[in-house]
């Protein structure tokens, strides 16, 4: 992971150099724009391009988070708006033209007012999709820090113990609200969290968590970079070398 953030000065762009590496995964988050929006499973696009989802229970602060790293007021709001709801709402990133991958909101789970009817029906299509979204290449789960892991969460984390275990899908936990503790509170939020995630852990498992507050962007490029890293390099490297076929200025001249 340390190479593909090295590739970019090599790329010989001076300004790039000058930006750190948190930096420009910021700057890659971002460039997402909303894609399209799904109710089920079959309605999302095949498409080869990475996927990081983005799960929480309701009122985690997942779109205050999600409009956070993306630097867009209410991009993450489109999900909650009427009839988008129990949508899964896809986003883009990367230059316009050659997209490099795609942030999946899936709906909060855990609201009390939702039907019991629906509750079920959107678990079983966040368990779908969770299993067997072949794209997908990580997750984020949005966790308040002040309450930890709730049952629904450890149910979620069920569903895609096994893809992680073997490092087919990523996983960053992001402790949300972070500035609503005191510095002992985030030590015993994060040492929960950490017994929580061991259960999880194997020799292949990437599995990260950062202490994250939207209102002090506490974590936030510790967040951005660990999403940025999921991503392949050569992606990277695309988007910031200019076409070599292009003609130069001289050779126009020439
Ligand atoms: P979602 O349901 O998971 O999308 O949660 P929201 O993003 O709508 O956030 C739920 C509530 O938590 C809102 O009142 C937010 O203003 C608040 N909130 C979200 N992030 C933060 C944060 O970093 N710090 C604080 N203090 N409040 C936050």
């Amino acid at each position: 992971m340390i190479e593909q953030t090295k590739v970019l000065p090599s790329a010989g762009n001076a300004i790039t150099e000058a930006l750190s590496a948190e930096k420009r995964a910021l700057a890659w988050t971002h460039t997402a724009r909303f894609l399209t929006t799904a109710s089920q499973l079959r309605e999302l696009p095949q498409t080869e391009l990475p996927e990081i989802a983005f799960v929480g229970r309701s009122n985690a602060g997942k779109s205050t988070a999600i409009n956070t790293m993306t630097q867009q007021k209410r991009l993450a709001f489109a999900s909650k708006t009427p009839g988008r709801t129990q949508h899964i709402n896809l986003f883009e990133l990367g230059p316009k033209t050659r997209a490099d991958a795609l942030f999946a909101d899936l709906p909060g789970y855990g609201y009390a007012a939702v039907a019991r009817g629906a509750k079920l029906r959107w678990q079983q299509v966040m368990a779908d999709y969770l299993a067997h979204r072949h794209a997908l290449a990580g997750i984020v789960m949005l966790v308040d820090s002040r309450h930890g892991f709730t049952p629904l969460d450890r149910q979620l984390l069920d569903f895609v113990s096994q893809r992680v275990g073997t490092g087919e899908v990523k996983l960053l936990v992001l402790l949300t609200k972070a500035d609503k503790l005191s510095r002992n509170e985030a030590a015993k939020s994060l040492a929960a969290a950490q017994k929580v995630l061991g259960d999880l852990a194997t020799d292949h498992a990437d599995i990260s968590m950062v202490l994250f507050s939207a209102l002090s962007r506490q974590g936030l490029g510790d967040a951005a970079l660990v999403l940025r890293t999921w991503i392949p390099a050569v992606t990277v490297v695309e988007a910031v070398v200019p076409d070599t076929a292009a003609p130069t200025p001289e050779g126009d001249a020439a």
